[in-house]
């Protein structure tokens, strides 16, 4: 069988359906891959269940049903809890935690046809943006093993950069799957807020939580969205949308009379110039593929790393009071009495990242300073939003970097919380307008480590994004390019 690793979606579906190769073989490929990778990417594999599935969907292709995702693996990040492998959420809290159901993106893609070859590695309770949070140790990624694989969803991203899945799951808080998309050189997109169901998604931030999908390339990505996005009854911000979108659906128009807006607020100071380089670059590209380029401006940018640090981690800490030693997961050995058990139990299970935000989120939270933190946020959320409708009524998507620098050296800054932070300030806006984004593969920057454009668009405007993430995969091969060793 030539090298499956390599091929896309669709050439997939085509070896599948002129039986060149079968599921089961697929998944043995993929698994062995799996097996000899050092990247740390996935945290639980079971090959007997991953095999099972593919004969399941060999059955049903032998009876002529003919899917797009049918018979084709993918990996799920560990914050969709699935029956049979663990769902950890990168958490000590939940080591040994099954889930007696599926979440609602496992089910759906179940039903696809989709073969799940395990549960990718991820932050703690999907908190960082280096992947350097979780318990199971850091994701190593693929292009350089010295280097983060950017996070939360660093273990998807390098599953899919490393050639150990063609597909992966994902999402995006505050940038968990641009982030680590574009440090791993692979495209990811997130979607409207409420697109895809969180019935099962391991909860942070509830009214930012997003899962998205990560691939080589953004036709493969449009097939995955279909499959894991769709109205959800179980989700009560869930959107009442088509059962079915077709997001591929304009992956082939041309860009000409695109108006790409370019945010003065993100090529300021604290963008490395490597990655200034290739987002130039790639603009330039966008505009001969005749798009017209504009200058914007979304004024409180900067105002988005405090909004989030704020609202996201008060959402944190409300989510993750259900982790108390009594109804999941870890509980101390020994304590005194209730209270110290309480105590005991979330000290060992949760990590410092986790414990920091718990803290912070409840201080917020608190009487007499809810007021001055969580309510002003809140309020800096609605007018970084308002910014980004101003703008998207002059243009149609809006381009710049994912991320300020290329990824940076395992441990380099894992005492240091606040640098981690700011390196999400170009994500953090499209995340607290709910709006959807993209991370596609634009270059390579400083030890060639890959580098991102992104992408944001108006609600529901994902077909546009992957039209145009399309169209610039037309003109260019960064999508293209393996890790020598893949
Ligand atoms: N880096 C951000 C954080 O640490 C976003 C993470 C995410 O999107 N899950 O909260």
């Amino acid at each position: 069988m030539s090298a499956p690793h390599t091929l896309s979606v669709a050439e997939l579906r085509a070896g599948l359906d002129a039986r060149r190769f079968s599921a089961e073989e697929l998944a043995r490929h993929f698994l062995s891959r799996i097996e000899a990778s050092g990247t740390n990417a996935f945290i639980d594999v079971r090959p007997e269940l991953t095999l099972a599935q593919a004969r399941e969907a060999d059955a049903r292709l032998a009876a002529g049903e003919r899917a797009p995702l049918l018979g084709v693996p993918l990996s799920h990040k560990d914050i969709f809890v699935t029956r049979g492998w663990r769902s950890t959420a990168g958490s000590r809290m939940l080591t040994d935690y099954v889930s007696p159901f599926d979440a609602a993106v496992v089910e759906r893609l179940r039903q696809a046809g989709a073969v799940c070859l395990g549960k990718t590695n991820c932050d703690e309770f999907a908190m960082g943006s280096g992947n350097e949070n979780s318990y199971f140790g850091p994701v190593r990624n693929p292009w350089d093993g010295d280097a983060i694989a950017g996070g939360s969803s660093g273990g998807a991203a390098a599953s899919v950069a490393a050639g150990l899945a063609p597909l992966a799951t994902g999402t995006d808080t505050g940038g968990s799957v641009r982030q680590p998309a574009a440090m791993c050189g692979v495209t990811g997109i997130k979607p409207t807020y409420g697109r895809v169901s969180r019935y099962g998604m391991i909860a942070f931030a509830s009214s930012l939580d997003q899962g998205g999908a990560l691939a080589r390339s953004a036709a493969d990505c449009a097939l995955l969205l279909d499959a894991m996005a769709g109205f959800d009854p179980r989700d009560s911000t869930s959107l009442p949308a088509p059962d079915r979108e077709d997001f591929g659906r304009d992956l082939d128009k041309p860009l000409a009379g695109l108006r790409i807006g370019v945010p003065a607020e993100f090529f300021g100071d604290g963008l490395d110039d490597d990655v200034r380089a290739a987002i130039d670059a790639a603009i330039a590209q966008l505009e001969a593929l005749g798009a017209a380029r504009r200058e914007i401006h979304l004024p409180r940018t900067r105002l988005a790393i405090p909004a989030y640090y704020v609202i996201a981690p008060a959402e944190a800490s409300s989510n993750l009071s259900r982790f108390d030693g009594v109804r999941y997961g870890h509980r101390a050995a020994e304590y005194r009495d209730l209270n110290d058990m309480y105590r005991k139990s979330r000290a060992e299970g949760f990590g410092r990242e986790v414990r920091r935000r718990i803290l912070i989120g409840t201080y917020v939270l608190s009487h007499g300073y809810y007021d001055a933190y969580y309510l002003q946020a809140q309020k800096l959320r609605r007018l970084i939003a308002d910014d980004f409708q101003r703008a998207l009524a002059d243009v149609d998507v809006i381009v710049g970097p994912v991320s300020p620098t290329v990824a940076w050296n395992l441990g380099e800054r894992s005492d240091d919380p606040v640098r981690n932070y700011l390196a999400d300030i170009f994500t953090l806006p499209a995340s607290l307008a709910g709006l959807p984004g993209m991370s596609v593969p634009a270059g390579f920057g400083r030890g060639g480590r890959p580098i991102g454009l992104q992408l944001i668009g108006n609600y529901f405007a994902e077909s546009r994004l992957l039209n145009v993430a399309h169209q610039f995969q037309q003109a260019t091969d960064w999508h293209r390019r393996m890790p020598s060793d893949a």
